[in-house]
């Protein structure tokens, strides 16, 4: 039986919803945590701005305050703006991206970069993969939303924006600044915005190399469910442990 924390830490494919649909039992489960503590979501996923997931959820019947929401997009845009105030941003990535890198009041532009941020994008091209090595052997600075390989949806296993990243690194020969799980951009984002301590903080997700490594990183709890990438048998090959293990997030639900 898992302890009560004050702050629950949701990803959201794979744990909350596969694709565009709810995993059974988990918007219950949210629910039933909201009534008892603070749930907040952390995802790697940076296609949709908070403000987007924020009316996702909404849709699925599930309410998060958008500051309670924090994507590996709005991770990086925070770290952009603290590290280049002012930069001019080439983003590789979807809309959700550019609209935390505006929000941050970053100027997005395709000349004369200052930082290159890329992550999932769905209609990645050779000419945006051109643009960015330019800007990168320019000098540019580049970051990436994460290195995820891939994305779990109802239609199976897509590449994931990790792919997208490591294409622009091996033709720049530069390694990124990664913001997203499990790093300690992620972790400061996160500790930042819950307001916890950490062992007050139990983070679930279905990957082990990103939300129980990130748990890690940040010094809360985890818990693993078996609803999405990683199964038992991943778990048993790997050094990276979770405190706990859970069928589902509707395990948490007492009775
Ligand atoms: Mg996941």
């Amino acid at each position: 039986m898992i302890p009560s924390f004050r702050c629950y830490v949701l990803d959201l494919d794979g744990v909350v919803y596969l694709g565009c649909e709810p995993v059974p039992g988990a918007v219950e489960a949210v629910r039933y945590l909201q009534e008892r503590a603070r749930v907040m979501v952390l995802t790697n996923n940076s296609t949709l701005s908070r403000q987007a997931y924020r009316e996702r959820l909404r849709g699925l019947g599930i309410r998060i305050a958008k500051e309670d929401i924090i994507t590996s997009g709005y991770a990086a845009a925070v770290y952009v703006k603290e590290r280049f105030p002012g930069a001019r941003v080439y983003v590789v990535g979807e809309e959700g991206l550019k609209e935390e890198m505006a929000g941050q009041g970053l100027e997005l532009a395709a000349e004369d970069c200052d930082v290159v941020v890329a992550g999932m994008d769905r209609q990645v091209s050779y000419g945006k993969m051109a643009a960015a090595l330019r800007f990168i052997r320019e000098g540019a600075a580049f970051v990436a939303t994460n290195l995820d390989r891939t994305l779990i949806t109802e239609d199976g296993v897509l590449p994931g924006g990790g792919c997208i990243v490591k294409a622009i690194e091996y033709a720049a020969g530069v390694e990124p600044v990664v913001a997203g799980k499990p790093t300690e951009i992620m972790a400061r984002v996160l500790l930042e915005a819950a307001g916890e301590r950490p062992e007050d903080i139990l983070i679930i997700g279905d990957r082990l190399t990103t939300d129980i490594a990130m748990g890690r990183t940040a010094g809360t709890r985890t818990a693993l469910v078996l609803t999405g990438d990683d199964s038992l048998e991943d778990l048993e090959g790997s050094p990276i442990r979770p405190d706990y293990v859970l069928e589902s997030l509707a395990d948490l639900v007492a009775g």
